[in-house]
């Protein structure tokens, strides 16, 4: 009986290892489709300041897939960095966001926004790394200094030595750099003082414990002072409502990202948010 049991269970797990094998390879197969066939997107988020102006957007990948509609990033993202796909779609993202700045730099009321942009480990760790930003800064004409790029903890910590350099010759051409989802990973604050960073972000499962979890509240405080002492901006992300807002400002944080100022959006609705704030 036991063996029968063993061997059904074994079927079991072989059918199910099975069957995720083929899903994992059919959405391998589909990520390389959608790269060749312009299913890749941009939404804008905006980033705005306690007076409510918009001072850029954070870049996030959207796919629309043909018959799945809008896959978010996090349903695809581990598996373009496993297949070595997020290397090219990461490059096309990058380029998209420097052609958006190059354009707008003709525009008054828009050349001093800024564009964030989400580097992956896998991307970053390329040993070509600073010379493709450095070939799309150039191909699109775009000022390095409306670039910022967005590296998690992770990312840094696993090769500290190689992501200073990489980040000093960066740095070097002005592009700018935002320590993502601060506090999620591995924090070790002894690199914070060694690298080129400009900004941090809070992560958004911080900010959601606002008036919930008062230890909580005690490190994003905590968090934002440190900033403040290195001198690097603070970006809030994941911002939802009023009191969150109000404890953030009350504590000194400048900058806010979050549903309650706007979800991300397409190109157009982003640029109608801009024009809004001009008129307003
Ligand atoms: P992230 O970089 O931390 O981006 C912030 C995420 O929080 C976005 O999710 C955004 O839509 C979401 N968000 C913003 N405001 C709020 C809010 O008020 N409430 C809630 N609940 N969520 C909010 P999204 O767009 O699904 O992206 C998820 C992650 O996928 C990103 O996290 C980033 O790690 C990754 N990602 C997105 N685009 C790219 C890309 O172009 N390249 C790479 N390598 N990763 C990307
Ligand atoms: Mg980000
Ligand atoms: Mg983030
Ligand atoms: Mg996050």
């Amino acid at each position: 009986y036991a063996k029968t049991a063993g061997g059904n269970t074994m079927r079991f797990f072989e059918a199910a290892m099975q069957a995720t094998i083929t899903a994992r390879a059919t959405l391998e197969s589909e990520l390389r489709a959608a790269l060749a066939g312009d299913q890749f997107l941009l939404h804008y988020q905006s980033q705005v300041t306690s007076a409510g102006q918009i001072v850029g957007a954070e870049v996030l990948l959207r796919w629309q897939h043909p018959a799945r509609g809008m896959v978010p990033p996090l349903d695809f993202i581990d598996l373009a960095e496993e297949t070595g796909l997020i290397v090219p779609l990461g490059l096309w993202v990058l380029e998209a966001a420097c052609q958006r700045l190059e354009r707008w730099s003709h525009h008054p009321g828009r050349r001093d926004l800024e564009l964030a942009v989400n580097v992956s480990a896998r991307q970053f760790r390329e040993s070509d790394f600073v010379q493709q930003v450095r070939e799309v800064l150039s191909r699109t004409g775009a000022d390095p200094r409306r670039l910022k790029l967005e590296l998690t903890e992770s990312l840094v910590q696993d090769n500290v030595a190689d992501t200073i350099e990489k980040m000093k010759s960066l740095a070097a051409m002005g592009v700018r750099f935002s320590l993502d989802d601060f506090g999620t990973g591995y924090s070790s604050l002894s690199y914070m003082t060694q690298l080129p960073l400009n900004q941090i972000k809070v992560d958004k499962s911080f900010v959601q414990n606002i008036g919930v979890d008062p230890k909580v509240e005690l490190v994003i405080q905590t968090i934002i002072g440190m900033a403040r002492n290195l001198e690097l901006e603070v970006v809030a992300e994941g911002v939802e409502t009023r009191q969150q807002l109000g404890f953030l400002e009350k504590h000194r944080c400048t900058l806010f990202q979050g549903y309650l100022f706007s979800k991300p959006v397409p190109l157009p609705e982003f640029e109608a948010q801009l024009d809004l704030e001009m008129v307003g």
